[in-house]
């Protein structure tokens, strides 16, 4: 869990990198779907253009599908980026994981305060192609205005536009304290300060997951 450019998604692909484990981005989920036209796509496309949250009709069973696909090749679990989101797709996300047999192990939340995540996301520009992210400067691309990754264009979400990014934190935020509080009756949650040089919030991060793996195999 994280606000919007509280580096989530980067650190989610650290993560995954680091264990082996898949990283499942909902954002990424329906980019992809919208990009291929499917069913799925032409449903969630006029919220995702608008920056609206999908919903949890149409968001909770897509990432079903996704996972239990995951489950098929049998790996070790998977990290969630992006969802559950609200409560209902919390609740919906144990009911199902515990069909499967399986649960929630930590829920780690990046806290960054929001004077520093407006700054970080007034310089944010993504790929229109693979979703990579850039910041103009902190990591910008080697060429202006192109994906170091595949060679396209990029362009400012018109989420992470100066006027839309106020708006779009408190609307998470309201969001994020029902999931947080509902994992947190779980035992589950876990802070980690994110407002950090970003190799500092990666050790925390492993040293966290590491400590459920301990708890979950002793
Ligand atoms: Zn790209």
């Amino acid at each position: 869990m994280g606000a919007p450019g509280s580096g989530k998604g980067t650190q989610g692909r650290l993560l995954s990198r680091h264990f082996q484990i898949p990283y499942l981005a909902s954002g990424d989920l329906l980019r992809r779907a919208i990009e291929q036209q499917t069913a799925l796509g032409t449903q969630v496309q006029s919220y995702v253009e608008r920056g609206l949250y999908v919903p949890d009709h149409l968001m909770v069973p897509a990432v079903m599908a996704e996972l239990e696909g995951m489950y098929r090749q049998d790996n070790g679990g998977v990290i969630l980026d992006g969802f559950p989101r609200t409560r209902e797709q919390a609740v919906a996300l144990d009911a199902a994981l515990a069909a499967a047999r399986r649960a929630i192990q930590r829920v780690l939340h990046l806290f960054v305060p929001k004077d520093v995540l407006i700054a970080r996301l007034a310089s944010r520009w993504t790929c229109s192609h693979c979703g990579a992210t850039y910041n103009v400067l902190t990591k910008p691309p080697g060429a202006e205005g192109i994906c170091d990754l595949c060679g396209h264009s990029l362009f400012q979400r018109v989420d992470d536009q100066p006027d839309k990014v106020e708006r779009r934190l408190s609307v998470d935020l309201e969001k994020a304290i029902a999931v947080g509080g509902y994992y947190h009756q779980q035992g589950l949650m876990c802070q980690i300060d994110g407002n950090r040089p970003a190799g500092e919030v990666t050790a925390d991060l492993i040293a966290a997951v590491r400590d459920c793996q301990a708890v979950s195999t002793a």
